[in-house]
């Protein structure tokens, strides 16, 4: 789709063999005497913080263990039967808060061994070879709706397939992976989305309807009618705005829309981007963008958050990421105006925070310009609770704005679990989404048994 140029929003700012190299794999992979070396630098401790830290408790010292004996087959069943996205987490994960934040050889060599290098080491071959580690159980006669085609909703399906149930998978996009297809940032994951998926869904039994949103022609009342069990992993559909005068100006986006745009560029080449670019949040999102608006060639990216670095929720090693592609942070600082020229957005003028002594979040007062050709709205990301609307008196229950949910990710409604970011709680990673999904499918299958076998 060609786009009037705004202000100085344009492609090509950068040659194409530039960007390939922009978008490269950012973490290569190991060869077998790297991964060997790797390897040997685990204690294969018992009771081992890494598997506690892992939030899908992949047993990381027995898929070491057998990646230094040469056996991968081991090391990929292993890790792809307590996740099933265990190659997209593989390179994905911040291992730096999670398995290799816990290593016990951060305290002796100030060095973790190198989990998530290894997990994809262990797994490459699968996908490379659609090699086959998970048989279907027999045909249960029972059918499960999964509602999103997110990390959540393919781990329950794969989860509930393995075990025999036959399962539709509906979302409203017109491809399956959720954000690990539209959002995680190109260069952490080239090309490999799709290609997992393929592979996931090679175990047979599920089916994969894309471009069939919840809400309006697919109600959830029908879905609980026509289905014995329905799964939600919706993940978070909306967005914050920053309710600021001059926010509808051309040049202002939601950084998970430009994202997305990205994900789905056939060239990079062809995509719009400011001279100066402006981000604001302070999470993953806003790193991504702000990171990946610099990969596509513009001149200068700030990032605005309103608090300091620590309170970021994008991990200390992502933020030093994204300062070294170039990334200027102004910590303490939070939009007050978009101001523009003539409907063209020149600027946003922010104004220094500070905590007062009850720690509530203050304007100084002090006002600066930013200069902007585009900015970026990256301050979270919400539950669109509309298409969830139960039948009658029977009502979806909601909890800090997301799906309520028991320990089993059963929700307020009879039959209907939910799982991933849409329940929250938690970590809003796609481990944890994976976790979530794969719980969710054992509380099912554990339902459906209690009802037994039904004829096919
Ligand atoms: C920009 C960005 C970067 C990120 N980077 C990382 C990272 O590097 N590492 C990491 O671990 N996590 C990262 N995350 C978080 C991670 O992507 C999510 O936690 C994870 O994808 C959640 O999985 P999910 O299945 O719950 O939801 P999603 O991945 O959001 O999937 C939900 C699916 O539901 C579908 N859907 C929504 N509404 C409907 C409807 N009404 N009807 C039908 N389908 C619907 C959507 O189309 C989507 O496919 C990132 C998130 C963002 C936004
Ligand atoms: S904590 Fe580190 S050394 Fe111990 S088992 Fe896990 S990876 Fe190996």
């Amino acid at each position: 789709m060609s786009r009037k140029p705004i202000g100085d929003i344009a492609a090509g700012r950068l040659a194409p063999d530039q960007l390939a190299r922009n978008f490269d794999d950012i973490a290569p992979p190991l060869d077998r005497q790297a991964a060997l070396l790797a390897a040997q630098r685990c204690y294969y401790c018992y009771d081992a913080p890494c598997v506690q830290a892992c939030p899908t408790g992949i047993d990381i010292p027995s898929f070491i263990r057998r990646i230094a004996t040469d056996n991968l087959r081991g090391a990929a069943t292993d890790i792809l039967s307590a996740n099933i996205l265990g190659g997209t987490c593989a390179r994905v994960c911040p291992t730096e808060v999670l398995c290799e934040g816990d290593c016990v050889r951060n305290a002796d060599s100030a060095k973790p061994v190198e989990i998530g290098a290894l997990q994809r080491y262990a797994t490459d071959w699968v996908f490379r070879d659609d090699a086959r580690l998970f048989e279907r159980a027999p045909d249960s006669g029972r059918r499960v709706a999964v509602v999103g085609a997110g990390p959540a909703g393919l781990a329950c399906a794969h989860a509930l397939a393995r075990a025999g149930h036959s399962v539709t998978v509906y979302d409203a996009h017109d491809k399956p992976g959720g954000l690990n297809e539209y959002g995680i940032a190109a260069y952490k994951v080239p090309g490999f989305a799709q290609r997992e998926i393929d592979w996931l869904l090679g175990i047979g039994g599920i089916r994969v309807e894309c471009g069939k949103a919840l809400g309006g022609a697919l109600g959830l009342a029908q879905l609980r009618r026509d289905f014995d069990a329905v799964f939600l992993g919706v993940g978070l559909a909306g967005v914050n705005a920053l309710e600021l005068e001059g926010e509808s100006l051309p040049g202002v986006r939601n950084a998970v829309d430009f994202i997305a745009e990205l994900r789905q560029a056939p060239s990079f080449a062809a995509l719009p981007v400011g001279r100066r670019v402006v981000v604001i949040g302070g999470g993953n999102t806003a790193i991504d963008a702000a990171v990946q608006s610099r990969k596509l060639g513009a001149e200068s990216v700030t990032l605005v958050y309103r608090r300091g670095r620590e309170a970021m929720g994008a991990t200390r090693v992502e933020q030093e990421f994204a300062q070294s592609e170039g990334v200027h942070m102004v910590h303490w600082a939070q939009p007050r105006r978009l101001v523009s020229t003539d409907g063209v957005l020149t600027g946003v003028e922010v104004e220094y925070t500070q905590l007062d002594e009850q720690g509530r979040l203050l304007g100084t007062g002090d006002r600066e310009l930013l200069a902007a050709d585009s900015v970026l709205k990256a301050i979270g990301q919400v539950l669109v609770p509309a298409p969830l609307a139960g039948e009658g008196n029977q009502v979806l229950e909601l909890a800090r704005g997301r799906i309520a949910v028991n320990a089993q990710f059963q929700t307020s409604l009879d039959a209907v679990w939910a799982g991933g970011d849409c329940v929250g709680g938690k970590l809003d990673l796609t481990v944890q989404a994976v976790e979530d999904g794969k719980r969710a499918a054992h509380s099912i299958d554990h339902v459906l048994r209690q009802r037994g076998v039904r004829a096919a």
